[in-house]
């Protein structure tokens, strides 16, 4: 397909317009104009451009691209290297950030609730983007926490009671830790998002509401990975999905 189609048509469906966010959404090096074969990653390394580039990738799709608010915006060094890597071999980058979080069905909290068997009952948080919902059943945190490790594949960082039991869950993949109030200002008995701060450890304490930080990475693998089956479904691409080892 063309690559201006798969531009507009993931635009509409990410509705990438609505969102007020820290980095452009949508393609961000223009490659060549047809698409193929689609390689999809977390964030838009060296590793991963080098692995989707010898596996002949069209276009490179990620959640972490690049040109963030704040950076320095000249293409040197590291960035340069990248982008030198992705323009010398005609490939396209594509990067959703906020969006891909968001998606009802393909976002990373929806696909991380399905993951996690949450049934998910609302949303909260800067433009919806957490989750609110509960467990089929009540458990001791040790044992809802050892369930979200195994099935991220990620051993998870505990904060709370192990005993205590939690049903009510509240969801946020990636450096999410800053909604962790609001989680708590929706009843949740636990939290879990990919990363924490050192003020998360006292409000667990004080709040009575666990904290499970379960990877950034590891929580944010799996929007990316469910945009990538989507297309390759839809307009018979190939895809491939390229994962790196990243304990953050
Ligand atoms: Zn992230």
């Amino acid at each position: 397909m063309l690559l201006n189609e798969l531009r507009d048509y993931i635009a509409s469906l990410l509705q990438t317009g609505l969102f007020k966010d820290y980095c452009p959404n949508g393609l961000q090096v223009e490659g060549g104009a047809e698409v193929r074969r689609i390689a999809t990653g977390v964030s838009a390394s060296q590793q991963v451009i080098d692995a989707a580039t010898a596996w002949g990738a069209d276009a490179i799709l990620v959640h972490h691209g690049y040109f963030w608010r704040n950076e320095d915006a000249a293409i040197t060094g590291i960035k340069k290297r990248r982008i030198a890597q992705l323009l010398r071999h005609d490939v396209s980058l594509l990067a959703y950030h906020l969006p891909l979080d968001a998606h009802a069905e393909l976002g990373n909290n929806a696909q991380l609730g399905k993951l996690l068997g949450l049934v998910e009952q609302g949303r909260f948080g800067e433009q919806d983007i957490a989750c609110i919902g509960e467990l089929e059943h009540q458990q001791p945190l040790a044992q809802f926490a050892a369930w979200v490790g195994g099935r991220l594949q990620r051993t998870p960082q505990v904060i709370g009671d192990n005993a205590q039991t939690v049903h009510k869950v509240a969801w946020c993949s990636g450096g999410a830790q800053g909604y962790f109030e609001a989680a708590i200002a929706q009843g949740a008995d636990v939290y879990v998002s990919g990363e924490i701060s050192e003020p998360n450890f006292h409000l667990a304490h004080e709040s009575g509401v666990a904290f499970i930080a379960a990877g950034h990475h590891a929580t944010e693998r799996l929007g990316i990975q469910a945009l990538g089956e989507h297309l390759s479904m839809r307009f018979h691409l190939e895809h491939r999905f390229f994962d790196q080892d990243n304990p953050i």
